[in-house]
């Protein structure tokens, strides 16, 4: 399995991805809004784009579509429930559903809502497994609920799903927040030591040549993934005092949501 994480410097940050089988050529694209870059970069490869993946149905991850199926007949693969929002969907995915890139690749659908309620992460099946998780996790940070979310829901899928997954699979967002979100760790954990070196070394950094983190890392440097932390519990309740002597990680997501979307 090849990746190529694909930079696309507009606004919203947006990363976008091409997957291809090593030994046909054939490649998926990951939410291809910037269709000019993801389309050369193929044929500078001497891939053929034959399906394309969106993750959940915003338009700054579905804007490369219509675009896209024009100059390859790609066909999108989205999640079933998308149908109404993204438009000639040819597959529709629910959990566990197999995508396959040529003969060398396999992807495992994850159905995880909260960023929106038909979100779609791909989890690859090599021996250092690769998530793409579009906008439910973002490296130190976690998808807002904003435009079609559930806050509940997004801890559902962090804590059954995401916190499941072998601590060496490698994290690839769907934009890169990076340095912003490792203030907002530090914000929350002034004292989280592996946040602050990475802020540090990552500060400034070159997104056409972005840091990958794993798993492992997130739960080290992720607010999101640091529920039990004694310092992440003290300063929460400076900000929400009737917060119980020992709060379950349920409420203390959903509170350090609430803190992410005024900070
Ligand atoms: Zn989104």
């Amino acid at each position: 399995m090849i990746v190529k994480q694909i930079w696309t410097a507009n606004a919203y940050r947006n990363f976008n991805y091409l997957i291809a089988c090593s030994e046909t050529g054939e490649a998926l694209a990951i939410d291809p809004l910037d269709h000019e870059k993801c389309l050369k970069l193929a044929k500078d490869e001497g891939w053929n784009i034959t399906q394309i993946l969106n993750t959940h149905e915003h338009r700054d991850h579905t804007g490369g579509n219509e675009p896209m199926v024009r100059k390859t007949g790609a066909k999108i693969l989205a999640h079933k429930n998308a149908k109404d929002k993204i438009p000639d969907i040819a597959r529709g995915l629910g959990a566990g559903d197999i995508i396959k890139v040529g003969k060398t690749v396999t992807l495992e659908a994850l159905d995880t809502p909260g960023h929106t309620m038909s979100h779609i992460c791909l989890l690859s099946h090599t021996d250092q497994p690769t998530l793409f998780c579009g906008d439910t996790l973002f490296n130190a940070g976690a998808g807002n609920c904003h435009n079609g979310g559930h806050p509940a829901e997004l801890y559902r899928t962090f804590s059954e799903q995401l916190a499941k997954l072998a601590p060496s699979t490698l994290v690839y967002p769907g934009h890169d927040y990076i340095e912003n979100n490792l203030r907002f760790t530090l914000d929350r954990e002034p004292d989280n030591k592996d946040a602050r070196e990475m802020l540090d070394k990552l500060s400034g950094q070159d997104p056409n040549r972005a840091y990958v983190s794993t798993l492992e890392v997130e739960r080290q440097i992720n607010t999101f993934f640091r529920l039990i932390s004694p310092t992440v519990i003290a300063k929460l309740r400076e900000a929400f005092p009737a917060l119980p002597e020992q709060p379950d990680q349920r409420t203390v997501f959903l509170k350090l949501r609430e803190l992410r979307n005024k900070w």
